[in-house]
Parts: structure tokens; sequence; C-alpha cells
């Protein structure tokens, strides 16, 4: 790791989205959409598609911390980084992996350029913790997929242009007969529900889409037919790491920012912060985010060896989460009226950790995991 390079890479993030997205973020949270035009400076600015190679329009970043940092700055700009997750850590880094080179060609450019938004649909209405239990089926007529079925709850689903969709091809049980087709935004057949009332997250546009008899060139298969189950697990451990980076770095800014705000606030003619009972929570909170801190660079650079196994991306996931939910309750609490209000970054921020014990795996569904892989 290039340290210099990283904190130029930094510093260059930090400009661009003051500049591109602070102004514009309240805009966004109306509209429930992000600007295609954002897209299209972030791409120019290479934050797009970082670690896919130049031949493909990226920047040849493959190194984790990267991206990494790039999380870190959305987080900071306090805009809705799933928007860019989804699309850098997860599509283009599928396609970049199982795709072929004709495949790579069509799809890599636009989406590192911004000019192609990706989503990822796996989530279905009657539920998303047994993702090995789809009903979307993809049935193979010559040069086609005919894909009918749904899914719900899709990051980018309004405005995503390539909609990574995990269809089911065979009758085979559970997690076999899984297949990885890419839906392109002008499939017949396709159609988009309204941008979905969320709690939080508001400058983000997440949809319920509806397959009905969707024709879906071959081409569009990515890898092989029937494992794209084996493709997700080899796809967990960058998944979960990039919402680890989300917990972990919005846990050190909620301390920043309520470390401030309790050393100026006074009750009973001293700072709220003075008191025993806040100074050793905030104590044991700023540890536990250290020790977060420590454990999440430990998974990156195990992640750059390709070291770091489903287990251990569920395991970091589970507890970089949990505590980001700790550490924005207590910091609400820690900001008293203020932390309630709907537009504070408390606020917004409270509002928008609750999610990260859910989305990518639930905490429930992570413990079961994790304790079969126990023997238990
Ligand atoms: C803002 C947001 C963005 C999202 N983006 C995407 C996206 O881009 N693409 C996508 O495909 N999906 C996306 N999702 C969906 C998300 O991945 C699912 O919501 C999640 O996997 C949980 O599935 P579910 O909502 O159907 O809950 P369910 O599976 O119905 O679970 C309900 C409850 O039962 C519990 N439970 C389930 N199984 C067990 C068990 N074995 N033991 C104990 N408890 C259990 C769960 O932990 C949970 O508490 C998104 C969701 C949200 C909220």
């Amino acid at each position: 790791m290039d340290n210099r390079d990283l904190s130029k890479f930094r510093s260059s993030c930090r400009a661009f989205l003051e500049q591109e997205a602070r102004p514009f973020i309240a805009e966004w949270e109306k509209s429930g959409l992000v600007s295609r035009n954002f897209w299209r400076r972030a791409g120019e600015s290479g934050l797009l598609g970082m670690g896919v190679s130049e031949q493909w329009g990226g920047r040849n970043r493959a190194d984790y911390h990267y991206a990494a940092v790039l999380t870190e700055e959305l987080i900071r700009a306090e805009m809705t980084a799933p928007v860019i997750i989804a699309h850098n850590d997860v599509i283009a880094s599928y396609i970049d992996m199982h795709g072929t080179d004709e495949q790579r060609d069509r799809w890599l450019p636009g989406l590192c350029h911004g000019e192609l938004i990706a989503a990822i649909a796996v989530t279905e209405p009657n539920g998303g913790s047994d993702s090995a239990d789809l009903a979307t089926l993809a049935v193979r007529q010559g040069q086609y997929y005919v894909v009918d079925g749904g899914k719900t709850f899709i990051t980018n689903g309004i405005n995503a242009d390539l909609i990574l969709t995990a269809v089911r091809t065979s009758g085979a049980e559970r997690g076999q007969g899984i297949s990885l087709l890419v839906i392109e935004r002008d499939t017949g057949g396709l159609t988009r529900g309204d941008p979905m009332k969320k709690l939080g997250w508001h400058a983000s546009d997440t949809a319920s889409l509806h397959f009905s008899n969707c024709h879906v060139p071959v081409s569009n298969l990515i890898g092989k037919e029937n494992i794209g189950n084996f493709y997700f697990m080899g796809g967990m451990p960058r998944e979960r790491l990039s919402i680890s980076t989300v917990a972990v770095a919005t846990a050190e800014l909620l301390l920043e920012k309520t470390l401030e705000y309790v050393k100026s606030r006074r009750a009973f003619g001293q700072p709220v912060g003075s008191f025993q009972y806040n100074r050793f929570r905030l104590a044991d909170l700023d540890t536990e985010v250290k020790i977060a801190r420590i454990y999440l660079n430990d998974a990156i650079d195990k992640f750059n060896r390709r070291e770091l196994n489903v287990v251990e991306a569920a395991q970091i996931k589970l507890w970089t989460t949990e505590l980001q939910v700790k550490v924005a309750d207590c910091c609400m609490q820690l900001h008293g009226g203020v932390g309630y209000l709907r537009d504070t970054f408390i606020g917004k921020t409270w509002v928008n950790s609750r999610v990260q014990t859910i989305y990518g795996g639930t905490s429930e569904v992570l413990k079961e995991f994790i304790s079969k892989s126990m023997g238990l």
C-alpha cells in the first residue's frame, strides 16, 4: 500500500464530494434519486470501478484500501454510501471477475465512466434471508432466457441500467440451479415500482422490480449456468467488508461529532461530557471503535491477500454493524432533543445506522452461519 498515494486519493475524494455531492444531497433526499450527472462526474473523477483494469476504463486500484477510503469520505460527506458501494464493490466486481471479455468490453467502461448505473437484485418479496429459496424463473428458449418473477428492496432500482439478477435456471433444490443474469434497462417486460419510502438513506432509490416474459439474451449470463450461488459466496467477503467499512467509518464520525457536542453543551453548570456516567460510556465506545478499526484494517489486508474467508467476513459484518448501532444510539442520547431532529447529522445517522444489521445478511442469519462453521 502506498500511503502517500492513498492520502492524495482521500483528498481528491473529499474535494470532489464537497463540490459535487454535499450541495445536492438535500435535493436528492427529496427526490429519492441521485442525479445521473453526479454519476458521470464521479466516473470522470475516477471514483467508479476503481479496481477495474485500465483496459476497461477503471483505475487499476485493486487494493481495497482505496475502496475503503472512498467509503469513509462518502460517509463524511453524508452521502448515501450504499448506492456507490453496490455499483462499485458488488456489480462491477462480479462482471470483472466472472464476465467474459466481450461482457467486460460491453459494460465495464460504461460502469467506470458513470454512464451506466448498476444494481444487484437477489431479495424477493417472499423473503431475503433465505436467498437460496428463489422463485424468479429463467427458462432457456433458443438464444434467450425468458424471465418471470420479481425482486424487492433493490438499491439503485430506479436508476439502474444494468441489473445483476439472481434467477433460478434449474429445478434443482435450494442453492443449486441459481444463475446470474444481467438484465438491461430497456428489456421488454421489466417494470419498476415507485421508490420505496424508507426510514433513512433517503438519497437513494430503492425499488421493487417486476419481470414478465422478459427476454434476456443468453450472452448476458455471467459465468456458468446454475452456479450463481458459488459466485455469491465468492463475492461475499467484498460485499460484507464494504458494509463493515461503512460501520466503522460511521462509528468514528459519530464519536468525533458527539465529542465536540458534549464538550460545548452544558447542563448543571458543566459540559454534559464531563459527567462521569457520560465520560465512561464514551471511553468504552472509543475503545471499542478503535478495536473495530484495527479489526477492519486487518480484514482489508487479508482481503487484499485473498485470505478473507466467508466466515470471517460474516463475523466482521456482524460485529462492526452491531457496534455501529450501539454507538449511534448512545451518541443520539448524548445529543438530547437535538438528536431526535430529522435533519441533523446525528438524527439522520441514527436512522441510517439501523439498517446496517439488516441488509447484506441480518445479524441473526450471520450468527446461524458462523455457528454452523463452528460445528454447532
Ligand atoms: C435499504 C435496503 C437496501 C437493500 N438493498 C438490496 C439490494 O440492493 N439488493 C437486494 O437483493 N436486497 C437488498 N435489500 C434486502 C435485504 O438484503 C433484505 O432485507 C435482508 O436480506 C433481509 O431479508 P428480509 O427483509 O426478507 O427479512 P426476512 O428474511 O423476512 O427476515 C425477517 C426476520 O427474521 C429473521 N430470520 C430469518 N431467518 C432466520 C433464522 N434462520 N434464524 C433467526 N432469525 C431469522 C431475520 O433476521 C429478520 O430479523 C435491501 C434492504 C434494505 C432495507
